[in-house]
């Protein structure tokens, strides 16, 4: 029970991390934060009686923490929401790739720059499925009449904490979630978790 989950929202009410119950309750029973959403379950000790809670607000924190995305495979997958950008479809990790848009053997002839210039960027490189990423092979999609869900484009910033949409609808933590947090409709499995930069939690 001490080891539950607890959201941790600054005093903007933004989400900020995740703790457990134990250090929850060490922040609330010495006032650096206020509780936000309770639990009907108590802890209890001799001297001391206190709700559980599920969202705490630090007290007198109102920032949080902003970073550059750093460009990477697992970067460009979150940034298209885990959905391959040809055929629309969601997966987990294991089923996605990324692709170049415009693919290392017609780069120079189609942009008429060099593989240095923009060929592994934001701009060409997209989250697809598996299938979709071999079916479309060294293809442009014009020539196989493909189009993407969405322009590629370098994100200027993404959010601290990844949650799952069960466990936030669960914990009561999704009204708070608008900021600073991805929800996600599936956690990645496997031991390599995907960051969205150094410092990042997924939950
Ligand atoms: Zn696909």
């Amino acid at each position: 029970m001490l080891t539950s989950e607890v959201l941790v929202l600054n005093a903007g009410f933004i989400p900020i991390r995740i703790t457990s119950v134990k250090e929850a309750v060490c922040l609330l029973t010495s006032e650096k934060a206020v509780p936000v959403i309770e639990e009907d379950r108590y802890v209890r000790s001799p001297s001391l009686s206190i709700r559980i809670p599920s969202v705490i607000s630090v007290v007198g924190y109102s920032s949080f923490p902003r970073k550059r995305v750093a460009f990477s495979k697992l970067n460009v997958i979150y940034r298209d929401d885990m959905a391959c950008q040809y055929c629309g479809r969601r997966y987990s990790m294991k089923e996605l790739t990324v692709d170049h848009v415009i693919p290392r053997s017609r780069w120079e002839s189609i942009t008429g720059r060099g593989l240095n210039d923009d060929f592994a960027s934001w701009k060409n490189l997209v989250c697809a499925c598996r299938w979709c990423n071999s079916r479309k092979g060294n293809r442009l999609l014009d020539e196989i009449g493909w189009a993407l869900l969405r322009e590629p484009f370098e994100p200027e910033y993404m959010p601290h904490l990844v949650i799952s949409h069960d466990k936030a609808e669960r914990k009561g933590w999704l009204p708070f979630c608008s900021v600073n947090v991805k929800i996600i409709d599936v956690i990645p499995d496997g031991a390599r978790l995907p960051l969205l930069h150094a410092g990042a939690r997924i939950v």
